[in-house]
């Protein structure tokens, strides 16, 4: 079973489409050159391994910034060879034993097809003698794909003790959503004819289904607040799976929150948001510590953003009996305080699927 979930997975890596949207998300690659590029304490003259290489994309970064040697993994045979053309056709492959490297001045990176964690001694690399461990494991959610897992054995087995992992810290952050962040308004007016009927329906059927998106930081209703953090040096993979309790507040200062129900001044929060950042520290990142962040605030990423839609919408601020769902049903105009959202959600690594992810939300 955890074969053919795999044969997937890498299979699903084997077409350049997916590399290209990667490579195209600026905000993505940008981070992890600026990251590599502008810290050279942290890179010159190091032994560097890059976990899931891919194209080879950060392989390249850490050759050009000065590092002596740059073993970049990847599973996926198709890529894998490709990694290996594209460094020997920039001049950065390196090529046979380390006095030929010198004589003939080649480059620094060698690509070994495989599954990083069973990478052996067979490649001449002792255990625990990698010096910065580079590797963009994110998946949707953060944890979707589970790609962290590997990331950790890697450290536990190659890395030096005081090495360095880059990104090196994991956040994840959750705000409520409000009607705006539904599709409700889109089919409310459609070339001037209501079809709210779907937009209700729509609403209705997403409650207890995760999906991705791009939320607009103005149909946020509530404040941000921390879901977890981890340390990728510190943390045991069964950190991966947790369940924390939020409180989330009303924000209502945000300006469209309650223009966009033009019936009431009532402010409904619909489900809850999560995204996350990673950091590239000052711990290891010097010259230059980095953010990534894959925030509604921030420019948008590839990842957007994950969607929990609650079963009912709630009222956080002012006053309606009722959900707004067809605008006629509103009823009742007293003015309540704001209410705060109490929740717990939990995230583990599915049991029977393991790359998927199972989120649970409790209110
Ligand atoms: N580093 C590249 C690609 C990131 S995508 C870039 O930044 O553009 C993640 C890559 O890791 C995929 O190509 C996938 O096939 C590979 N990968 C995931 N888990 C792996 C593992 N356990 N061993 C080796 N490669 C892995």
């Amino acid at each position: 079973e955890i074969k053919n979930v795999n044969k997937n997975y890498f299979g699903s890596y084997s077409s350049f489409a997916i590399h290209r949207e990667m490579i195209s998300d600026k905000v993505r690659t940008d981070a992890y050159r600026q990251a590599i590029l502008n810290n050279p304490s942290l890179l010159h003259g190091a032994a560097v391994l890059d976990v899931g290489c891919g194209t080879g994309i950060l392989s390249l970064f850490a050759a050009q910034a000065g590092a002596s040697s740059v073993i970049a993994v990847e599973a996926s045979e198709k890529m894998a060879s490709v990694a290996t053309e594209i460094a020997k056709n920039n001049g950065l492959l390196w090529s046979g034993s380390p006095n030929n490297r010198i004589s003939q001045c080649t480059g620094v990176i060698r690509v070994v097809q495989g599954m990083v964690e069973e990478l052996d001694n067979s490649i001449d690399i002792q255990p625990h003698s990698i010096d910065v461990l580079l590797s963009e494991w994110m998946g949707y959610c953060l944890l979707y794909e589970s790609m962290l897992s590997s990331v950790l054995f890697v450290r536990d087995l190659w890395l030096k003790p005081g090495g360095a992992i880059i990104p090196d810290t994991a956040t994840m952050f959750v705000a409520g959503f409000g009607r705006g962040g539904t599709s409700i308004p889109f089919w409310e007016n459609v070339y001037g004819f209501n079809m709210s009927c779907i937009g209700k329906e729509l609403v209705e059927d997403a409650a207890g289904v995760p999906f991705v998106d791009v939320v607009d930081s103005q149909d946020i209703v509530t404040n941000t607040v921390v879901l977890q953090s981890f340390d990728l040096l510190k943390m045991m993979p069964d950190e991966m799976d947790f369940s924390s309790r939020i409180e989330l507040e009303p924000q209502l200062d945000n300006p469209t929150n309650c223009t966009r129900d033009s019936f009431s001044k009532t402010t409904w929060c619909y489900g809850v948001v999560l995204w996350f950042e990673t950091g590239f520290t000052s711990r290891f990142c010097k010259e230059m510590p980095i953010v990534l962040s894959t925030s509604p605030y921030a420019p948008k990423t590839h990842w957007s953003q994950t969607i929990l839609t609650f079963k009912e919408p709630i009222a956080i601020a002012s006053a309606l009996a009722k959900p707004d769902f067809d605008r006629l049903a509103a009823v009742g105009t007293e003015s309540c305080p704001a209410v705060k959202i109490h929740s717990r959600i939990s995230i583990a690594r599915a049991a029977s699927q393991h790359r998927c992810i199972d989120i649970s939300l409790e209110i």
